[in-house]
């Protein structure tokens, strides 16, 4: 199988694949936060979890594609990880923020001075990734989550 850059989702960098439970909590929220600086720092791009979840079929199709997919939890519940599961992806790496010593609470705009922290650890942990790419038959006219629109 033959395999090239990734151009398509012209959102990001093509490294990465993030996603973001954005959940209704500090941690959720944060894990949105720091999935943007992931992004902001050209290290990948951000796909949208909800349309996982509903299986729309380009996004599915596109997270398939790629090489390497970062899911960001907010806690152990682990809403990120299970959709990624539910749309039939089970090769990528999950971080969980509460993991990071951070307690979970109802205040959606707690925590925020930690974002750089842990931003910073969350691309440790991804230290490895190499370039994202997408395999023969992929749809490359598809824009997939940015709707082309970036
Ligand atoms: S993983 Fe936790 S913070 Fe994220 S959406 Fe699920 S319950 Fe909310």
């Amino acid at each position: 199988m033959t395999e090239k850059p990734r151009n398509v989702c012209t959102c990001g960098s093509p490294k990465l694949m993030v996603y973001s439970c954005s959940g209704a909590s500090n941690v959720g929220q944060l894990a949105n936060d720091i999935a943007i600086n992931i992004v902001e720092s050209g290290r990948g791009s951000m796909g949208c979890l909800v349309g996982l979840g509903a299986l729309v079929s380009t996004m599915v199709q596109n997270a398939k594609a790629a090489n390497n997919i970062l899911v960001i939890d907010g806690c152990a519940v682990k809403c990120g990880r299970k959709t990624l599961e539910h749309a039939g992806l089970t090769d990528f790496d999950n971080v969980v923020i509460t993991d990071m010593g951070v307690k979970k609470t109802y205040d959606l705009k707690g925590d925020r001075g930690r974002v750089s922290d842990l931003t910073n650890k969350v691309i440790a942990k991804i230290a490895w990734v190499k370039p994202l790419t997408i395999r023969d038959g992929s749809t490359e006219e598809d824009p997939g989550c940015c709707g082309g629109k970036v």
